[in-house]
């Protein structure tokens, strides 16, 4: 070809500039908080409702064995960032780890070879950032309502809701850059974390569904010690205010931290959904399965709730790509930190390597390289993400990333790519799950506790 050009007496470069072509590709990586593949359309769901995940899934690949190698929400970014295993990057936990980024990370990588980087939204691994050109973060777990946002200007309150607030300032990235030359985003969504406080516009999208009660939801954990003792259940360990916005009284709503940061406007939308459902909830005297079976349906409804609204925000960066001609070259990758439990073992949460949590959704398009609407059963775990995109852009992977490029498996679904999985979680407190490790082959798992229960 490039001889051909010079044959015919074009010059290389203004072929380049002419088509608009760029080698590399652009990244938009799209990462949610605790959202489960179980109510994700692409993933077969018959409760949850997400066209826009599921636009992603039509037009690339759906991993149905994509897991998390330490099922928590800052220890899988580091995980993300540095293609490192939790004890290689040093964040084992959110109660004690620091993470340290000048240690190497893919945006480096990539801005090494012309990349403008960014991460909007949240992060969970302090406000120090390294390796990004621009970042706009949520302060630590941020808020739903009014969220406290932290930049190179410092901090700033921005009013409105944060899965719109944080698609906006990713689109107003993507505005202010010159997108000829390549890019790579992170979009950090809050949802879908405790406590699935919804956008006010999505309150009733779920008031007339069912929701099978999972099969497993009265796990008595006969044969499991360890899963007994842990304090994530929906029966005992849901409450009824801070998560189900049960309050008696106006005064008392108010006095959670959550409403506390809302507008008066706001603080009426709430009031005015959640207390003619108090009222019936008194009026019906439940107890027993009956309540717990009440405390699981208002969960599923408050989750999806909360996840429409990311949901539709997701199919507003996908409108622009499309609109400013990036669909071709772009990769589009959505995940979920990890999974989450919707009432299976009677759980909500996150953390053991049982399939639920350790399985996260992850989902990909590339026109240029992913073929549309395929399933792969191949195995992988989050680690193989950044030697992925490093591969993609043309990048060599350093030296002591343990992650595996899956790029064979983006050419041929059929392809495997790991036999097993290796799994370690630290943390020693929230919801007394007991520190643990693991391996998983096929339909095999060795899970190793280490807190004598
Ligand atoms: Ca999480």
């Amino acid at each position: 070809m490039i001889k051909k050009l010079l044959l015919l007496g074009v010059p290389l470069g203004s072929f380049m500039i002419s088509h608009g072509q760029q080698a590399k590709p652009n990244v938009v990586i799209i990462i949610s908080d605790d959202h489960s593949y179980q109510t994700i359309g692409a993933y077969g769901s018959k409760v949850g409702r997400t066209p826009n995940i599921d636009r992603i899934a039509k037009e690339g690949v759906v991993f149905h064995n994509a897991y998390v190698n330490n099922s928590i929400c800052g220890p899988s970014r580091a995980t993300l960032l540095t293609g490192k295993y939790s004890h290689k990057n040093g964040f084992k936990d959110n109660e004690t780890s620091h993470f340290d980024f000048s240690q190497n990370l893919f945006v480096k990588d990539l801005q090494k070879v012309g990349y403008k980087t960014a991460w909007i939204g949240k992060i969970h691994l302090g406000h120090q950032l390294q390796g990004f050109n621009y970042y706009d973060i949520l302060n630590d777990q941020g808020h739903y309502f009014n969220p406290d946002f932290i930049s190179n200007k410092g901090t700033e309150r921005v009013e409105g809701y944060v899965s719109d607030i944080v698609t906006d300032k990713a689109i107003n990235w993507l505005d202010s850059i010159d997108t000829s030359n390549p890019f790579c985003l992170v979009i950090g969504h809050k949802a879908t974390h405790r406590t699935w406080m919804p956008d006010p516009k999505d309150f009733g999208a779920y008031d007339h569904d069912q929701f099978p009660l999972p099969e497993t939801f009265y796990d008595d954990y006969s044969s499991r010690k360890a899963a007994a003792v842990q304090e994530m259940s929906i029966d005992k360990d849901m409450r009824m205010g801070y998560d189900l916005k049960m309050f008696e009284s106006w005064e008392k709503m108010m006095a959670d931290g959550n409403f506390k940061r809302m507008n008066q406007e706001q603080k009426q939308q709430y009031a005015a959904y959640y207390k003619p459902i108090y009222d019936k909830l008194q009026a019906d005297k439940l107890t027993g399965k009956a309540l717990a079976e009440w405390k699981f349906r208002r969960y599923m409804i408050d989750y999806l709730n909360t996840a429409q609204s990311m949901d539709r925000n997701i199919g507003r960066v996908l409108d622009y790509l499309k609109a400013h001609n990036l669909e071709e070259n772009t990769i589009v990758i959505y995940l979920s930190d990890q999974g989450f439990y919707m009432g299976e073992h009677g759980w909500f949460d996150k953390r053991f390597m049982y399939q639920e949590s350790f399985r996260a959704p992850l989902i990909m398009k590339y026109p240029a390289l992913i073929q549309q609407g395929v399933h792969t059963q191949a195995s992988m775990v989050n680690a193989d993400i950044a030697p992925t995109l490093l591969e993609l852009s043309g990048v060599k992977k350093p030296a002591g990333m343990q992650g595996v490029s899956f790029v064979p498996v983006l050419k041929s679904p059929q392809k495997e790519h790991r036999k097993r999985v290796f799994y370690h979680y630290f943390e020693n407190g929230e919801h007394a799950v007991s520190p643990h490790f693991g391996v998983k082959e096929g339909r095999y798992k060795l899970i190793r506790f280490s807190k004598r229960v």
